[in-house]
């Protein structure tokens, strides 16, 4: 299935350079503040933090969350995810 990404034509990211999400070496911090800058004007700040956390996404800020938020998220998401999936004993 094609995923629905027709909510990036609302980024607030949308024509700005990538590189700006994507912290590399002694500036990361810097970047990722400047990164979460744009993100908290996105519209589509929820979209983009879903998309990033159900598809594994990885390096960069999306959604406003720097690689470990989004790691943190995906884990509670994995783990709800395979306790409403795998366990008969998972609660309703
Ligand atoms: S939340 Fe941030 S990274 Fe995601 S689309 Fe909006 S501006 Fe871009």
């Amino acid at each position: 299935m094609i995923p629905n990404l027709d909510w990036l034509e609302h980024a607030a990211c949308a024509g700005m350079d990538p590189r700006a999400f994507f912290s590399i070496g002694n500036h990361a911090r810097a970047q990722v503040n400047s990164a979460r800058k744009v993100c908290a004007t996105c519209p589509v700040r929820e979209q983009c933090a879903s998309w990033a956390i159900e598809t594994g996404e990885s390096n960069g800020v999306w959604g406003g969350m720097s690689q470990q938020e989004l790691r943190k998220k995906r884990r509670r998401f994995t783990n709800r995810h395979k306790t409403s999936t795998t366990s008969p004993k998972a609660p309703a």
